[in-house]
């Protein structure tokens, strides 16, 4: 076997959980190398929070993710101590906002920048613009071989007004590099390329289950004004949504509802993403912090000074709720009860606004992918695949079968799922 370079330990892809699992895997004693397709690694990680990083949650109760009995079982009993020592050991400092932890400097660059120092100084390689076109298993050596392609010369592009200027043009030179073949070899390997892991899957024999965004918006429509949202688009309200299935209600959760032509968007939205199917009934109350006789007082009040709501229309609303919503409001009453709404047709109406699911929307927004590596594959201890023939092959993040909801869940799942495989990668590994 014609070997340019032999590691312990080989990552492939290196976002949130690939840069964890390469830490991990170097604090171990192990030699390790991260393969990154793109210019650079770390770069998911700047689109994150808004260019803030929601790195992960004050609480990271295993309700919100997708298997709980698994995220509990890989992130442990405490992982917010965890992730505590690992982002103190890279030198991050959180701060919580409304049960989310973000670094203090506000800005994903520096959680970046920190992980990227750490694994510099814990002497991990990086070989970036590298695919991996082959692998096998050495049996004999104990190891993986792998065929990479990679730029033959270290990429040159002009700096660009601004980051992403320059990052477009590191691109393009990618794009247009001369390429070599090389070949390296390593006793353990760890899959990270997040939620796009299917290619990858293929060329190791990796199970993988098909794939789909979620956390992005909901599509559909107001049962009471189909064509509620045209008017509707742009506005936002706080809300509480309830996922009602079969008369039950599955689900609910408060946020602000930023309405759109083809359905709902914004946090709560995307969280119910991960939930619904199409046919569902969502409930919107827009009134979510008062009772229903509560707001029905307040409309009775309202009506003493803005005179009978009888036969009212939606300026009768001014100054409690945008126009558009206030018309579907009273769609929706009409929609339940006929005539001239009573006040507590309209309180009704306001806190059950029925909205029928149709999918979910702009998915190239989505924010992460169900599906990949089945739970049923891997090692719930250590992330090793279970197959005899992908012996030393371990997964990590996004590219198994995990998503959770927004507020910091995924990257949490991607940083210590990182840190379980990459450490047992590295015992493996350096095991005499
Ligand atoms: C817009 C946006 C905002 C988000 N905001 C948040 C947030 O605030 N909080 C939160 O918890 N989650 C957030 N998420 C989700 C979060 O980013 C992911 O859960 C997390 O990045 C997953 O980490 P990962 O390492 O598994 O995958 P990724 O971060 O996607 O990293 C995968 C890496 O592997 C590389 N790669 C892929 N295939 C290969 C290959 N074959 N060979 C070599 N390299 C490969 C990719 O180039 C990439 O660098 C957000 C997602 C998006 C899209």
């Amino acid at each position: 076997m014609d070997v340019h370079a032999q590691y312990d330990v080989v990552v492939i892809g290196g976002g949130a959980s690939g840069l964890a699992a390469a830490l991990a895997a170097a604090r171990e004693g192990a030699h390790v190398v991260i393969l990154e397709r793109d210019v650079a690694c770390g770069l998911p990680i700047l689109a994150t929070g808004n260019g803030r990083c929601n790195l992960s949650a004050e609480r990271l109760g295993p309700e919100h993710y997708r298997h709980p009995d698994i995220a509990r079982a890989v992130m442990g009993e405490e992982p917010e101590r965890t992730l505590e020592a690992f982002f103190a050991s890279v030198g991050i400092l959180t701060m919580a906002e409304e049960g989310r932890l973000y670094p203090y400097s506000k800005r994903a660059e520096s959680v970046r920048d920190a992980l990227l120092a750490a694994c510099e100084r814990e002497g991990v390689e990086f070989r970036r613009g590298c695919d991996v076109v082959a692998s096998w298993r050495d049996d004999a050596a104990g190891a993986w071989a792998l065929t990479l392609r990679e730029p033959v010369s270290p990429l040159r592009a002009k700096r660009g007004r601004d980051a992403k200027a320059t990052l477009r043009a590191e691109r393009r030179a990618l794009e247009g590099a001369a390429r070599r073949e090389a070949k390296i070899s390593a006793r353990t390997v760890v899959l990270a390329p997040g939620g796009r892991s299917e290619g990858l899957c293929e060329l190791f024999g990796v199970p993988h289950l098909p794939e789909r965004p979620v956390l992005c918006p909901v599509a559909g429509s107001f049962d009471a004004s189909p064509h509620a949202l045209e008017r509707l688009d742009g506005l936002r309200a706080e809300a509480r949504l309830s996922l009602v299935r079969e008369g039950d209600t599955v689900w609910q959760e408060e946020g602000e509802v930023l309405f759109r032509p083809y359905g709902i968007s914004g946090i709560v939205s995307f969280d119910a993403s991960r939930r619904v199917r199409a046919g569902d009934k969502l409930a919107l109350d827009v009134f979510p912090a008062y009772e229903e006789r509560e707001l029905a007082a307040h409309l009775a009040a309202r009506e003493t000074v803005l005179g009978s709501l009888d036969a009212a229309s939606s300026p009768w609303f001014d100054g409690l709720l945008a126009r558009p919503l206030a018309e579907l409001v009273l769609a929706q009453a009409r929609e339940n009860d006929g005539g001239h709404p009573s006040v507590s047709a309209i309180a009704h109406a306001a806190k059950r606004l029925v909205f029928t699911v149709e999918g979910t929307a702009e998915e190239r927004q989505a924010q992460v992918r169900r599906g990949g590596i089945p739970f049923d594959a891997v090692d719930s201890a250590t992330l090793a695949c279970a197959e005899p023939h992908l012996s030393g092959v371990y997964a990590c993040g996004e590219a198994l079968d995990m998503d959770a909801d927004c507020g910091g869940f995924n990257l949490a799942w991607a940083w210590t799922s990182g840190l379980v495989a990459g450490s047992a990668a590295a015992r493996e590994a350096t095991r005499q």
